[in-house]
């Protein structure tokens, strides 16, 4: 069985504890593999590891930073099929997903940023006939990197490339839920010969290397993504310490649908919003408003085409759902499907586990969910479930669905569907959140800023915004 270790001053190595976890493949429910169960002292290993090998990093000139990233990026690349098999095996996503998305994006973070750190530049201003004054952006030294689970290699690879590309030397924790690409990366560090201590990854479970990487002293920024009440957490402990801080955290995003939309392009791109990766992208439109003369029409072509979708075997071509991530998870979302037949509402299509034959026997799937008759303000309508569940909610107005939409404590992403572009660019700028999706979904340039207001976030991330967060700005005024 793999065993996955920790890569600290460039080698794979063992945790000081000697203990390992389990870690599961959702598709069969069954360890395929173990997590090196690491804890503080081997953060600090990391972070004495990232320290020594900041002053030498940091002088590197751009060039060569994006030579060796960029070499990263080719590897990844030359690795794709076997990446987004272990990516599908790890987190139950269908494969072809892992194939198509969550790889691809990760040798695009490389890249990006590795040509990234050929293009920073530094601000100067004259204050007439008295001085120049001038910004030094300094990369900030040790930093940390927390991911998520969901789409595990994209976004640890989102926050590391960054952080590497700006100078710093970094500390990272993928989630203990799907440590198995972030491990596969690290071989592939060892093989583009990125200098020893440069990128650490410390394997482990949030309370034990987490927290110690948000508490240690040494560590000036942590960049995390993941749920609200875990940046709750690691703002408690990072705010004292003055640390830099970027949350991305959850989400519970509107998806608006006026009834002069494209319908079609609306029907088909509404399917993927509510289910790819079986539900858990933060960005997915969990909530649909639907304006009232088109409502019972888009709830039966929508039902019909939920029915079509193919809950299956992650490795299989044709599976369109695969696995939840974890038992935890699927209890989490069968009880949330449990609280809205509570709350009133009426299952649509879906609500049910799925009971696989085969070698996922005793993996846990659950059906595309599909609920309405539910008020807005109901538990089922604010709480971030990020799963295969969505709820249908008729609307009149644009300012009552407004009020629907921003009712929520989150403000990650929404998305609006209308052929009207005064209303399309109205509604936009009125609704509470850090991105706005006008007919469309999930297209991402990653030169533009990425982030939540409200609960999901501080901070964003993606182009410039994310290699200045890892620098330190100094104004130096000289005298003229
Ligand atoms: P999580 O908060 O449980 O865990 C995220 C990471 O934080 C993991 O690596 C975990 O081990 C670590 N962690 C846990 N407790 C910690 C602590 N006390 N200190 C430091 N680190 C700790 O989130 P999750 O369940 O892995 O991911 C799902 C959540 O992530 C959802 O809420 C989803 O919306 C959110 N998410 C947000 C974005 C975004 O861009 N805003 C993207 C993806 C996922």
């Amino acid at each position: 069985m793999v065993r996955i270790e920790n890569y600290i001053g460039g080698e794979l190595v063992k945790p000081a504890s000697g203990s390992y976890l389990d870690n599961f493949e959702p598709a069969t429910g069954k360890v395929y593999s173990e997590i090196a169960d690491s804890d503080d002292r081997d953060v600090n290993l990391a972070v004495e590891a990232a320290k020594a090998a900041f002053p030498s990093w940091s002088k590197t000139p751009p060039e060569e930073r994006f030579e060796l990233l960029n070499n990263l990026a080719g590897l990844i690349e030359r690795d794709l099929e076997a990446l987004a098999e272990a990516e599908s095996v790890d987190n139950g996503k269908p494969v072809s997903l892992a194939r198509s998305l969550d790889i691809p994006r990760s040798v695009a973070n490389f890249k990006f940023y590795a040509t990234g750190a050929m293009h920073t530049w530094n601000e100067s201003h004259e204050t007439v006939g008295k001085a120049i004054n001038y910004t030094l952006r300094q990369p900030l030294g040790v930093v940390g990197c927390i991911s998520p689970w969901n789409l595990p290699l994209y976004l640890f690879t989102w926050k590391i490339a960054p952080a590497l590309a700006a100078g710093c030397t970094v500390v990272a924790k993928p989630s203990e839920v799907t440590p198995m690409t972030a491990y596969l990366l690290s071989k592939l560090c060892i093989e583009a010969g990125l200098p020893v201590g440069v990128l650490n990854i410390v394997h482990g479970t949030g309370p034990k290397v987490g927290s110690a990487i948000v508490a240690h002293r040494d560590i000036k920024a942590i960049s995390f993504t993941g749920g609200t009440k875990t940046g709750e957490d690691i703002a408690r402990t990072a705010a004292p310490m003055f640390k830099k801080l970027s949350l991305e955290l959850g989400g519970k995003n509107p998806n608006i649908i006026f009834a002069d939309c494209d319908y079609e392009e609306m029907l088909a791109t509404t399917i993927r919003s509510s289910f790819s990766n079986q539900g858990e992208i933060c960005l997915c439109g969990s909530r649909i408003f639907i304006e009232r003369p088109m409502y019972e029409q888009f709830k039966g072509d929508f039902i019909s085409r939920v029915r079509a979708l193919k809950v299956g075997d992650p490795m299989d071509a044709d599976t369109d759902v695969g696995a939840i991530v974890s038992k935890q998870h699927f209890e989490k979302i069968m009880s949330y499907i449990d609280l809205a037949r509570e709350e009133g509402g009426t299952i649509l299509t879906g609500g049910n586990s799925v009971a696989m034959d085969g070698r996922c026997a005793d993996g846990w799937f659950i059906e595309p969910t599909v609920i309405d008759g539910l008020p807005f303000d109901c538990r089922t309508n604010q709480e971030e479930i990020f799963g295969p569940v969505v709820t249908l909610t008729p609307f009149d107005t644009e300012e009552e669905v407004l009020g629907y939409a921003n009712s929520v404590r989150y403000g990650l992403s929404s998305t609006i569907w209308t052929e009207n572009l005064s209303r399309a660019h109205r509604v936009a700028a009125a609704i509470e959140s850090g991105i706005v999706w006008i007919n469309c979904w999930l297209f991402r340039d990653l030169r533009t800023p990425f982030g939540g207001v409200k609960d999901s976030g501080l901070g964003r991330e993606g182009g410039f915004e994310a290699l200045k967060f890892f620098t330190e700005e100094k104004n130096v005024c000289v005298k003229i």
